[in-house]
């Protein structure tokens, strides 16, 4: 397999790059659409220093970070890059040389993060929808002095939402969360590096699944 690297990425600077490697993409980004842009947006782990799994990016991004000398691949794709004076493997975990100190907490409270942490998934029925088809619930309505809060704000679809109402969760007797909601956690990205993860074997040691 033959592909080239675009210069624009190998000029990128190394901190906006790892910059942009710093957000967990939607697993819907990732559209195999040709052959040669699917082997580029293959999904690559990202491993910190001491093999804490810390993201996950494209593998253009990875081969940049690798190509740099910031990061070092650790496991291979199978496919081969071939550019002008390069050839390398495709990587499919790659690690950053040096430790960094990643803050997990420091997510945005906003509407795509708390429907990434529930999953699009309604918190009261279970059913799993497009994120357009969610509403976000007050638990503890707003009418009643809830907050805006990770704590207080779950994915709800539209019938559970209006079913619960100004109500307190006390108050109903058929309503109930399927788990308490929390800040965005590293869990929480670990688990959705599994779920893109899940379909390549390589990246389980370091999931630990
Ligand atoms: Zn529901």
């Amino acid at each position: 397999m033959r592909m080239s690297l675009g210069k624009a990425s190998v000029h990128a600077r190394k901190q906006k790059s790892l910059a942009k490697c710093h957000t967990l993409p939607h697993a819907e980004t990732v559209e195999p659409r040709v052959r040669f842009n699917s082997a580029m947006q293959t999904p690559v782990l990202v491993l910190n220093a001491s093999y804490e799994p810390i993201n996950i990016c494209g593998a253009r991004r990875a081969l940049v970070l690798v190509l740099k000398g910031v990061a070092k691949t650790e496991e291979e794709q199978g496919a081969i890059l071939h550019a002008a004076r390069v050839r390398m493997p495709m990587p499919s975990v790659i690690r950053l040389l040096e430790y960094r100190r990643i803050p997990h907490q420091t997510r945005a409270l906003s509407r795509k993060n708390i429907l990434l942490r529930d999953r699009n998934t309604c918190q009261y029925c279970g059913v799993v929808l497009h994120s357009s088809e969610l509403t976000l619930d007050h638990v503890q309505p707003r009418s009643r002095g809830g907050l805006s809060t990770w704590e207080n704000l779950v994915a709800a679809c539209h019938g559970c939402n209006r079913r619960k109402g100004n109500q307190l969760l006390h108050e109903l007797q058929d309503m109930k969360l399927m788990r308490e909601p929390r800040p965005f956690s590293l869990h929480t990205s670990r688990h959705i590096m599994r779920m893109i993860g899940h379909s390549d074997q390589k990246w389980r040691k370091y999931l630990y699944y």
